[in-house]
């Protein structure tokens, strides 16, 4: 506070008292203004889809409606037995969807708490593109803190968050994968192993590409730093939100040729197909 430009004072000199007592009212006015925007950053005043005023609680993030819309778009039905597709969506027979049986996945078990929509998507964009680094740690925790962990989802050694390029870290300013892991290693246990997985080269986003083009965006992008630490692990890989499954895959592949015993991956939210 000490650096707060001042403004020309038309006190003459020796009649500093008023001029300074002024200063700290502005100084302390700032402050609150200051506290008050980060807490509104923090702890929004409206809903984050639909923009509604919240109510009561500062510790909200989506009005009742939303809410009620998310617990709407919790995968709770049947799923595809490895990467978790909610197969009412498809006329499938039996318990693979059409891709598990078209091509091997490298985990043994992919699962999500939500379908990638409405409510769930204003919250999970707001973390990961507009710099609000603290909702998806806050979102993830609430929804534990509800029992939504999908029950497939067993005890893992190692929580493992899914690399993001240095590059791509500068520009966001955090790593949204690793400040999820920190939540799901806290709750679930296992052990945080945060640079067993590295990225080895740049890739664009996976969601911006043709299906037909994510193998050859992320084949060979990832790698074990350290291959003793993963050998006969049980390993959660964690990320924000899984849409065709080829990352997690990848990285599921280098992490069992190193030796890793069984590969599952969580992630917040998936898109229906
Ligand atoms: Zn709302
Ligand atoms: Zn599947």
């Amino acid at each position: 506070m000490s650096e707060l430009p001042t403004a020309p004072s038309a006190v003459a000199p020796g009649e500093r008292g008023p001029a300074r007592a002024g200063l700290h009212a502005r100084a302390a006015a700032l402050a609150g203004a200051l506290v008050a925007g980060l807490l509104d950053w923090f702890y929004p005043r409206h809903c984050y889809h639909c923009g509604v005023p919240l109510e009561e609680s500062r510790a909200r993030i989506l009005c009742r409606s939303c809410t009620e819309a998310l617990v709407a778009a919790r995968i709770t039905g049947a799923v595809c037995n490895v990467c978790g597709l909610p197969l009412a969506a498809q006329p499938v027979d039996g318990v693979l969807c059409i891709t598990c049986r078209a091509e091997a996945r490298h985990f043994d078990l992919a699962r999500s708490f939500l379908s990638y929509a409405g409510p769930a998507s204003s919250v999970i964009r707001a973390f990961k593109f507009d710099g609000q680094f603290f909702l998806g740690p806050r979102f993830l925790a609430a929804m534990l803190d509800r029992g939504w962990l999908p029950a497939d989802i067993g005890p893992a050694d190692l929580v493992v968050p899914v690399p993001l390029h240095p590059q791509r870290r500068r520009e966001r300013g955090y790593d949204q994968a690793l400040l999820l892991s920190r939540v799901v290693a806290a709750r679930l246990g296992g052990r945080l192993l945060v640079h067993a997985l590295v990225r080895t080269r740049y890739t664009s986003q996976q969601s911006l590409l043709p299906v037909g083009k994510r193998w050859d965006n992320v084949r060979g992008a990832f790698a074990v730093r350290d291959a003793a630490a993963v050998r006969d692990r049980r390993v959660l890989l964690v990320d924000d939100v899984m849409t065709t499954g080829v990352t997690a895959s990848e990285c599921a592949k280098v992490l069992k040729k190193a030796g890793a015993a069984h590969v599952q991956v969580l992630t917040l939210a998936r898109p229906a197909p």
